[in-house]
């Protein structure tokens, strides 16, 4: 038999705790979980800290709103103010946000990769392309990346690519980290057959299996440490009580681009540009009506998307949530509302992540409340939001739509034709609230650079000022992707876990 997955539940936990380990790792998603397996694997002991709880296939459910309440951050209602106020989205469980994310997988951008050591030539002595591009090898085996079968895909996902053909655009099956996947089109709520090879499923029983222990329910609250070395973490259990975990070589912070910066701003390591440069992929979205039944629910949750407009920041995705977000996106009161909804099996919605080239800042909250998130978008994403539904608007059309709702304030509800599209470009406000939109990938808070002034860790992970301090999660990259960024995260991770100094 297996060993359970969870060594200590923290709602268990209601008196004083401590334990010892070598090394202590904040957060078991994407970036934890490998870096748990990896130095697990060579023989230390390891301990991963995770505020959320194990969540198991048959307590998934199908609605979004109880998914939500259950395994996303702050209910899914975190919010990043700014000029347009805009949720970010982020798992809070065993497995991190990989437990709700898509299965989307990208291979690190090579383009991406070569901007990053041109801004910082010490980046490219301390990493190679190749030895990313290797970790994501191991990486994608594990998680048996590849192509959305056809037989899996079903109508929402293959419109989008009829669409994209009759356009001239580059689109592919999206490729995904699934196994036996029967196309529920549910991974966002987490998947009930547990066919996402989310990390509660691959990295961290792996390492369970070597000796890693998972603390669940356990929220951090301080980094601890001592005489300019960082020596373990302090928080508190859902139980009430306080807990430490002592780390002998070193302390991994993996809990993502928000909470990472919030506990080095709370543990008073304030140096450089901590909590400053959030840079995201805010997405917008549009609903489509098509004569024959889409079925919007059925098959792989996200299945195909068109790469040709990438060079211009914005990437399209077929999207899969429950009803009532697909019902909440078509117009109309009334009895057109009601005419609208008794055909909801017709609507498809598909989405587009940008590039954006706005920067954030995340700072602590007040009283160890909610991080205090800062984002508004430059002019020219929000001419890159009303050129992405512009595109979306043309792919579904071209696809076959009978009409589309773009979900622009101050424009056309409902668009039948490509000429519309065309003047929501030419003439559509260019005022970020008039969009729609969220966030789910977010990066840069806790930077990675040789300069000590202008980055918080150096290339080797390692903090500037703190030793035996590591951090693993994309808060170090220093640019967003332009693509899904869990492949490239775990390669970092990867990276980094080769890097922790032991001694
Ligand atoms: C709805 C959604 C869909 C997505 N789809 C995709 C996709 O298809 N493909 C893709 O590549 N990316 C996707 N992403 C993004 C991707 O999942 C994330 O970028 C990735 O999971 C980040 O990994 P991470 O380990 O840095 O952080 P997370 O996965 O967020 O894990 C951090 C963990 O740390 C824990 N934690 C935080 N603070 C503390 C604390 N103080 N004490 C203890 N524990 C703490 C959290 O509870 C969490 O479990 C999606 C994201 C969302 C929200
Ligand atoms: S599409 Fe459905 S079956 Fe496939 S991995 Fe997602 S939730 Fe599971």
């Amino acid at each position: 038999m297996s060993a359970p997955l969870v060594a200590v539940d923290g709602r268990r936990v209601t008196r004083k705790y401590s334990e010892r380990a070598d090394v202590v790792i904040v957060g078991s998603g994407p970036a934890g979980a490998v870096v748990g397996r990896a130095l697990t694997s060579k023989g230390l002991r390891v301990v991963i800290v995770e505020e959320g709880h194990e969540a198991r296939p048959s307590d998934f459910v199908a609605s979004g709103m109880r998914a939500m309440a259950s395994l996303y951050r702050d209910m899914g209602t975190s919010i990043a103010f700014g000029t347009a106020s805009m949720p970010y989205l982020q798992g809070r469980a065993v497995g991190g946000t990989s437990v709700v994310n898509g299965a989307i997988c990208w291979r690190f951008p090579r383009e991406v990769f070569a901007e990053w050591t041109k801004a910082d030539a010490a980046l490219a002595d301390a990493i190679s392309y190749e030895s990313i591009a290797e970790a994501e090898e191991r990486i994608e085996r594990r998680l048996n990346v590849h192509p959305t079968e056809e037989r899996v895909s079903r109508a929402k996902n293959l419109l989008l690519g009829r669409g994209a053909e009759a356009l001239g655009v580059a689109h592919r099956p999206i490729r995904r980290n699934v196994d036996g996947c029967v196309g529920e089109g549910r991974c966002l709520q987490g998947c009930p057959h547990g066919h996402k090879l989310s990390m509660d499923r691959t990295f961290l029983p792996d390492a369970v299996a070597e000796g890693l222990r998972v603390l669940s329910g356990m929220r951090v609250d301080q980094i601890l440490y001592a005489r300019g070395r960082a020596n373990g973490v302090s928080g508190v259990s859902s139980g009430g009580a306080r807990f430490e975990i002592h780390a002998r070589h070193a302390v991994v912070l993996a809990a993502s681009a928000i909470q990472t910066p919030v506990l080095l701003l709370q543990s008073g390591l304030k140096h450089g540009p901590v909590g400053d440069g959030l840079a995201a992929h805010p997405g917008v979205a549009i609903t489509g009506r098509f004569a024959e039944p889409v079925r919007n629910w059925r098959g792989a949750t996200q299945g195909h998307e068109v790469t040709g407009h990438r060079h211009e920041g914005i990437k399209l995705e077929a999207l899969g949530f429950d009803l009532s977000i697909l019902a909440s996106r078509i117009p109309g009161v009334g009895a057109e509302f009601a005419r609208r909804l008794s055909e909801l099996d017709h609507y498809a919605a598909w989405g587009a992540a940008m590039r954006a080239s706005a920067r954030g800042t995340v700072r602590k909250g007040i009283w160890g409340g909610r991080p205090i998130v800062r984002y508004s978008l430059t002019p020219d994403d929000v001419r890159r939001a009303r050129r992405a539904v512009r595109v979306l608007g043309d792919t579904m059309l071209a696809a076959g739509a009978l009409e589309v709702y773009p979900g622009v304030s101050g424009f056309d509800t409902v668009v039948r034709d490509r000429a519309q599209m065309a003047h929501l470009e030419a003439e559509g406000p260019l005022v970020a609230s008039d969009y729609a939109m969220s966030m789910t990938h977010l990066f840069g808070t806790a930077r990675m650079g040789s300069d000590p002034a202008r980055s918080v860790v150096r290339p080797d992970f390692r903090h500037h000022r703190m030793d035996r301090l590591y951090v693993a999660d994309s808060s170090v990259f220093p640019t967003n992707l332009g693509v899904n960024p869990q492949i490239a995260i775990m390669a970092l991770a990867d990276l980094c876990a080769e890097r922790v100094g032991i001694g």
